[in-house]
């Protein structure tokens, strides 16, 4: 039977067992085909081929890209503004937070969608490693390693960073790397600029992507595109995050350099360790993550990051996310300058009874010199949404020129609460001195199931309930303050396999 081949060029190209991209020849108008062959052990020296690109064969013509870097895009006009985001699960009192839209490129809450995505790759990842001491034995570390191409490297494909993706896994199993997180960078801090930045030479500069982040791109004076043109060059690389007992470096990836342009580069410190504890990791993650490549799709952002080898499928267990969310959040201060203190309960155990000694600070400009000079001791939590909304004409509440955040998070994430939270926003009474509650806050989209349970809501004092009820009903009719246009990358590869 005659077999009619259907296949795409795309896929011809590869059935004929092989990753490849072109670059061109130093100091000549040549150009160079590299071609990696899967097919081949890792070990085999004929495993990759170089050769002067056939005129005949289609151009090798897609350069690698995903230009946008996180908090480069506008904000919500909803972003920041308050709402009773928080509750209480053991006495129902709410508290007010800003609302985040967790979209990458938003301005605002790029900090807080970067600490997220971090949490959930370093806990896949001590969740894989633990596994894989238990079923391989011998001692699992993980490894920070760039992997950088030349500039003008080009593919020949419809998604071209994904192949440079491919490419670069298919390197790292010559030097022993077969499970890890890989994150695209598009550009690099230009040499003159560039400080000491984890994981590259520093150059002749002081700016790290803090500062590029921080004080650049949030700052009045520079738009993004002048950002761009001023400090940073494109530089395709990723960084991986890896799992293994032990990584091979030195002649290896010398040869590697020497055969394809591609230099890996395992960063250590002067111990030759690399990431020692899950703290490191997870700094290093959210470094790398700050700045990732987005790639456009229509209106949405698609963040170029991706788990690969047994990491792809790998579900973290729960003592794993718990761990990754104490390691991210002792963190995020010093790599996104993010404060992520676990908000508490400040009600008083004895709600109020009636709102007679309500103190509103109505009668100044400046809201949040009104609250500290109130006399009011610290709480952030209202005895009810309705006495709440007393105060809500003061102007405090709309104080959006803060950066701080949302709740909406399982784990109670808050970023950037501002200090105003500390400070009563409503009308707790004077005449309250009783203990304080302490109970760590849980975002309300978790309401739904506590109100729903009898038992659970005849503990609660009635006022606070109703507070509470309101506190819900506002978030759904604001339309639940989510994620919104940023889905997370399929952690699962849906690759077909390559053809033999
Ligand atoms: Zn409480
Ligand atoms: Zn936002
Ligand atoms: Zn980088």
């Amino acid at each position: 039977m005659v077999r009619t081949d259907t296949t795409s060029a795309r896929d011809r190209t590869r059935s004929k067992g092989g990753l490849s991209f072109e670059h061109n020849v130093t100091g000549d108008d040549g150009q160079r085909r590299i071609t990696i062959h899967q097919d081949v052990d890792p070990a085999d020296g004929s495993r990759i081929t170089t050769a002067e690109p056939d005129v005949d064969t289609l151009a090798y013509d897609a350069r690698p890209t995903a230009p946008h870097i996180p908090g480069s895009g506008e904000r919500y006009d909803t972003c920041g503004d308050p709402f009773h985001g928080l509750f209480c699960p053991d006495c129902a009192a709410t508290q007010e937070v800003g609302q985040t839209c967790q979209r990458s490129r938003c301005e605002r809450c790029y900090k807080s969608w970067c600490f997220r995505r971090a949490k959930t790759q370093v806990a896949k990842l001590e969740s894989l490693r633990h596994d894989l001491e238990q079923r391989e034995s011998g001692w699992q570390k993980f490894h920070h390693l760039t992997v950088s191409f030349r500039p003008d490297v080009r593919v020949r494909s419809d998604d071209p960073v994904k192949q440079l993706r491919k490419i670069t896994q298919a390197l790292l199993d010559q030097i022993g790397v077969e499970h890890g997180l890989a994150v695209f960078h598009n550009y690099r801090i230009k040499p003159e600029y560039c400080g000491d930045v984890f994981g590259h030479e520093s150059g002749d500069g002081d700016l790290n992507w803090c500062n590029i982040l921080s004080e650049k791109l949030e700052s009045e004076e520079w738009p993004a595109a002048a950002v761009y043109d001023e400090f940073l060059e494109y530089a395709p690389h990723f960084h991986v995050f890896a799992v293994a007992d032990f990584v091979q470096c030195g002649a290896v990836t010398k040869q590697i350099a020497d055969d394809t342009g591609v230099v890996i580069h395992r960063i250590s410190d002067d111990d030759g360790k690399s990431l020692e504890t899950i703290e490191d990791l997870a700094a290093a993650t959210m470094y790398a993550l700050s700045h990732v490549g987005l790639k456009q799709r229509g209106n949405s952002y698609r963040a170029c990051y991706q788990a690969f080898g047994r990491l792809a499928n790998h579900a973290a267990e729960d003592w794993a996310l718990a761990k990754a969310d104490d390691a991210c959040r002792e963190t995020a201060s010093d790599v996104l300058g993010l404060s992520l203190a676990k908000p508490e309960c400040d009600a008083h155990i004895e709600p109020a009874t009636d709102n007679e000694d309500m103190v509103t600070p109505d009668d100044t400009d400046d809201p949040i010199e009104a609250m500290n000079s109130s006399g009011l001791g610290p709480t952030t939590a209202t005895s009810s949404l309705r006495s709440s909304t007393a105060s809500a004409g003061t102007g405090h509440r709309t104080d959006t020129s803060r950066p701080f955040a949302a709740g909406g998070d399982q784990t109670g994430l808050l970023s950037d609460v501002p200090d105003w939270i500390n400070e009563p926003i409503c009308g707790e009474t004077l005449t309250q001195s009783t203990e304080r509650c302490g109970t760590t806050m849980r975002p309300i989209r978790c309401a739904g199931e506590y109100l729903e349970s009898v038992d659970w809501c005849e503990t609660i004092d009635e006022g606070r309930l109703d507070g509470l009820k309101d506190a819900y009903t506002e978030y759904q009719d604001l339309g639940k303050p989510e994620p919104v246009d940023d889905p997370p990358p399929t952690d699962v590869d849906t690759d077909a396999p390559v053809a033999d």
